[in-house]
């Protein structure tokens, strides 16, 4: 079915997506709003203050509870800390974040956009700053088109003084995530050396965030975000949408007429056509047209349809989150069908909890312990002059504990080999044994000598591994050794 079938008055040559044009949102109060607040304050202060933040990880770890730290490779999350050979866990999350965005999209369509993403928080903001300073949609609509005066200039500036702060402190908030903050905060405000990288960063993030949310707005939504398109693909009949309820609101007329025409026993639809669930949306779109791919879900218009209601005495909600199937049941005469419970609500949910569950299990119960292994590319084998066979590898053990670690190589698998580590020292007893520091990765090189070996001259599987010789806790890696 196309929007235009469904769009109560809407013209099917008329674009789903609305033109490019000025939109002046004009200010409304009330429920969806104050939702839109709260995830409003809550998203800006975590992302503000996070990175200031302490979590206590001992001696010689940050102290910072959010840190990417790029020059050692880690990644600290609280009580978490992501090594780079973990990085699975990464995409473990952003499989789990794509499928949280499908399953909020299958309850209740684009309320991600509506009230999450990071587009909509930034323009939200910047249109208070710039309702704060040059007023509501009339006072901004009469300034532009006026001519320019001293006071227009001044609030133009002010506001583009204040959005670029809004964007500075963005960018310079970004940047704190990837060293110690406080101590970043210090060296940029003291200009320190060696800070030019993070001011680039800041400067790019700087400009993204006053364009993004200064200049382009619901542009960006409109006609860059690829998400409206996929969410239309994902979506079905039951998914709930923000909706006008034209089977409540047509045929439209003015109050007085509606009260005629209900005194005479004649049917009269609840909107007066005043134009306000239009006058307040942050994309320009009338929603009474039916779905648009413009529309990001907020619920602002909502809040301006119930505002209309009560002061017309009519009853709330002729514009709520609803479906377009239970639009045309009542329509009808047959009652509204609800199911947030369904089949792909629940695959979503089981997807969620599956893979959640098993992120959490294998880090609660992971080694701490990591061991590769690199067979060298070039040559694979040395021939040597007493007609022995060498096979040499690069091992990395990384020792993800805080405190240093003692270990055993062993190699399994080739039979009176003679194994030599380059740099690691044999034990009275004859081991080969390394130390790894706390937190830290160790490379050795290991050369494994065969001399006869099986005639066949296959491959053979080996199986290396380090034994912490306090726990007895090992880790293995395989690999194989090669003939000429
Ligand atoms: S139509 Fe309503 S829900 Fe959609 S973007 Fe506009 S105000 Fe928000
Ligand atoms: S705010 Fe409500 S009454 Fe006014 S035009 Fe929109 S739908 Fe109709």
């Amino acid at each position: 079915m196309s929007t235009a079938e469904f769009a109560p008055d809407g013209d099917e040559h008329e674009p789903i997506v609305a033109p490019p044009h000025k939109v002046y949102p004009k200010k409304v109060l009330g429920e969806f709003r104050r939702i839109k607040w709260g995830i409003q304050l809550f998203t800006l202060t975590v992302y503000y203050l996070l990175p200031f933040v302490r979590w206590d990880r001992g001696p010689n770890e940050p102290s910072q509870a959010v840190l990417l730290d790029l020059q050692h490779r880690r990644f600290y999350f609280f009580f978490i800390e992501i090594w780079p050979q973990e990085v699975y866990y990464a995409t473990g999350l952003l499989i789990i974040a794509a499928l949280t965005l499908f399953l909020m999209n299958a309850v209740a369509g684009r309320i991600w956009c509506g009230y999450m993403c990071p587009q909509t928080v930034w323009t939200d903001l910047y249109i208070m700053t710039e309702r704060w300073i040059e007023g509501d949609a009339r006072d901004r609509i009469r300034k532009d088109a006026g001519p320019w005066t001293a006071q227009k200039i001044r609030e133009k500036l002010t506001k583009h003084f204040l959005w670029l702060l809004i964007a500075w402190w963005t960018g310079g908030a970004w940047v704190l995530y990837f060293a110690d903050a406080p101590t970043l905060v210090y060296k940029l405000a003291t200009f320190a050396p060696g800070c030019g990288e993070a001011y680039m960063w800041i400067g790019i993030f700087t400009f993204t965030t006053y364009v993004f949310a200064g200049v382009m707005r619901e542009g960006l939504c409109l006609h860059m975000c690829p998400w409206p398109r996929i969410q239309a693909s994902l979506t079905d009949e039951y998914a709930l949408n923000v909706t006008y309820r034209y089977d409540r609101g047509e045929p439209r007329q003015s109050v007085k007429q509606a009260a005629a025409l209900r005194a005479k026993g004649l049917p009269a639809g609840d909107c007066v056509d005043c134009g306000q669930c239009v006058a307040v949306c942050p994309t320009g779109v009338d929603i009474r047209k039916g779905a648009s791919l413009g529309c990001i879900q907020c619920g602002l218009c909502i809040d301006a349809c119930d505002g209309v209601m009560e002061k017309v005495g009519r009853p709330p909600r002729l514009i709520g989150y609803d479906t377009e199937m239970n639009v045309k049941r009542r329509a009808c005469g047959q009652p509204a069908i609800y199911k947030p419970i369904r089949a792909r609500t629940v695959l979503y949910a089981a997807l969620i909890a599956g893979i959640g569950g098993f992120m959490i299990f294998t880090l609660a119960t992971r080694a701490n312990l990591h061991l590769s292994v690199l067979h060298d590319r070039n040559p694979l084998t040395v021939k040597l002059s007493d007609g022995g066979v060498r096979n040499a590898y690069t091992i990395h053990v990384a020792n993800m504990n805080p405190e240093p670690r003692r270990f055993v190589l062993e190699v399994a698998g080739a039979a009176g080999a003679q194994m030599e580590a380059v740099g690691a020292p044999r034990d009275a007893e004859g081991r080969i044994v390394l130390d790894v520091g706390a937190d830290q990765t160790r490379e050795a090189r290991i050369l494994l000598t065969i001399h006869g070996g099986p005639a066949d001259r296959k491959p053979l599987p080996l199986e290396f591994s380090m034994r912490e010789i306090e726990t007895g806790r090992s880790v293995t890696a395989r690999d194989a050794f090669l003939w000429p």
